[in-house]
Formats: structure tokens, C-alpha cells, sequence
């Protein structure tokens, strides 16, 4: 693999061509996740050793240690029955397309037999799209809660499906957008949206907000806090574009590539996806969300099934 920037075409397949022509086997792609998850040579995960023998079944052991381990021990991959090849397909499937894929969708294109098992794969990935360590937003940061849902037949609207959801996104320029963070929130309108601040953005960022008075909190944590005071909605969309912008975004996708109700247990993975795709919105080619997420899932813990089904 180059060193730097990842490259189409020299580390990860630019077009369907390309993605057919290295992942002919399950060799070629666990050969791929050895390069992605040791970059510099096999590490041990117990010890961090560097010396090992390749064994039997596509194991490593540690000469320090001793430990037997594979290049997928510990990540979303971990002892799946699933041949490693239909899990690139998905992973390739999943991120080809602009706005991804409904598990429906990929049921029919892998020709699963059960819409449960491609819904579980589609979760599992959704895990590896948080980076583990991923750098807190920086520079003037908009603040603000929306809602998700909130209509289902036979209710009167009176507003009890509706789920808070915090959006933190940093403004690069007057029309400039960069990236951005989601959480649900378990009550809108309280001290929940300060700690959210915390967690996702740097201290000594501006944060612009309507001003809400539990928001007055953020200067005390470390923020140049900029509120304004409005008093419509209206109001609210001009004073805080980048927000309004991403929440409108969101609702369409949510409602266009899932096309069914988002639950609340649920909705936190559905925005983990989204996040992947609007913070690697500019990348030219799709084939680097393939490696992007790869890359994370390799660096992820296991979620066997079981945990997914709430
Ligand atoms: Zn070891």
C-alpha cells in the first residue's frame, strides 16, 4: 500500500471492474484486511510483538507469546461462517452507492435468504463507520437539536414518536460546510445538548446556537459561545444554516434509502452512516469509502448478532 493518501486504483479498486478482478477468492481479500490492519507487518494483539510464524488456517502466532490470532480475530469479521468474499460485496454495495443500501436491497443483490441476516449485516457495518478515534470538531461549530420521526397512522401528531437528534457541524466558510457529528438525544431542550458539545467538539471552538439558556453552560466548558436570539423557526434556519441544511438532509435520506420507520433503538446506527457519508462526501472516488470502512472494521469489536437484536 502507498504510503499517505490512499490511491484508486493502486489501494483500493476505483470501478466494479476493478473490485471483481482483485477479490477473486477469500485469499485475495484477507490478504487485503492483513495489508489494512498491519500496514507495517503483523503486531500481536495480546503482546504487540512483531516476530510470528504464519500457521495453519491462516493464523499467526506470536514468537513472544505464543498467542494464535487471524487477521480477523476481534473485529465485526470474528468468526463469521460468511465467506469473506460476500462480506466485500457487501461492504462494496454499501458504499458504491451515494446514498447506500436498504437491507431489502441487499437481501436480493447477494441472494441472501433472509432479509434478517442482510439487516444484521448492514448494522454490523454501520458499527465500523465511527472511526474509534476520531478527532473532535474544530473551528466555529453550529449546535442544535432536530427531530426524526414523529408521524405513524392512526396517530394524531400529537408529537409522542418524535426523537430528538443533536447535530454539531463546523462551518468552514459563508457556504462552506465541514464535518459533522449526530446524537439522540433521551430529552430535547436540556443540559443533554452541552454534554454532547463536549463530547464531540474541541474546547476553545466558537459554538453557535439559538441561544437556548441551557446552552449559556458551554462557556464554562471551554467554548466561545455565540448565541442568537431567535424567535421563529424561520429565524433559526437563517441564524443557524449549516444545521437546518444537514437536517433537512438527513430526513431525506433516512426517508428515501431506508423507506421504512426508524426506531429509537435503532436510529443512533442510521446516523453513524450518515455521518460516514456527509463527513466523506468530497471524496472523488466511492472506492475510498470501501477502504475507509474496511480499514475501521478491522480496528472494530465483534457485535455478534445476538447484541444487534434488541
Ligand atoms: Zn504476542
Amino acid at each position: 500500500m502507498a504510503s499517505g493518501a490512499p490511491v484508486g486504483g493502486v489501494d483500493y479498486p476505483k470501478t466494479f471492474q476493478q473490485f471483481r478482478d482483485w477479490f477473486v477468492d477469500d485469499e485475495a481479500c484477507l490478504d487485503y484486511l492483513e495489508q489494512l490492519r498491519w500496514p507495517d507487518g503483523f503486531v500481536c494483539p495480546v503482546c504487540a510483538a512483531s516476530d510470528a510464524w504464519r500457521v495453519a488456517g491462516r493464523m499467526w502466532m506470536c514468537a513472544q507469546c505464543g498467542r494464535k490470532t487471524s487477521v480477523t480475530a476481534g473485529t465485526i469479521f470474528h468468526r463469521s461462517r460468511i465467506p469473506m468474499s460476500t462480506w466485500f460485496a457487501a461492504v462494496w454495495f454499501l458504499t458504491s452507492q451515494k446514498n447506500g443500501i436498504s437491507a431489502l436491497a441487499l437481501q436480493q443483490q447477494l441472494g441472501f435468504g433472509s432479509y434478517e441476516t442482510a439487516w444484521a449485516w448492514l448494522h454490523k457495518l454501520r458499527r465500523a463507520m465511527v472511526h474509534p478515534d476520531r478527532e473532535r470538531l474544530c473551528g466555529v461549530v453550529e449546535l442544535d437539536e432536530t427531530f426524526i420521526g414523529g408521524v405513524s397512522p392512526g396517530k394524531d401528531g400529537a408529537g409522542t414518536d418524535k426523537i430528538p437528534v443533536q447535530i454539531a457541524v463546523e462551518r468552514l466558510g459563508p457556504r462552506k460546510l465541514g464535518r459533522v457529528r449526530f446524537a439522540v438525544a433521551t430529552r430535547p431542550g436540556t443540559l443533554e445538548l452541552v454534554e454532547f458539545a463536549c463530547r464531540e467538539i474541541e474546547p476553545c471552538s466558537t459554538v453557535r446556537t439559538d441561544g437556548a439558556r441551557m446552552l449559556r453552560r458551554l462557556t464554562e466548558h471551554g467554548y466561545l459561545h455565540e448565541a442568537v436570539d431567535v424567535y421563529t423557526a424561520e429565524e433559526k434556519d437563517s441564524v443557524l444554516p449549516g444545521v437546518h441544511l444537514v437536517a433537512s438532509l438527513l430526513k431525506r435520506w433516512l426517508a428515501g434509502t431506508l423507506q421504512f420507520s426508524v426506531t429509537r433503538p435503532h436510529l443512533a446506527y442510521y446516523l453513524d452512516e450518515y455521518a460516514f457519508r456527509f463527513n466523506r462526501r468530497t471524496s472523488a472516488a466511492r472506492g475510498m469509502l470501501f477502504f475507509r470502512l474496511l480499514q475501521q472494521a478491522v480496528a472494530t469489536d465483534p457485535h455478534p448478532l445476538q447484541e444487534l437484536l434488541f
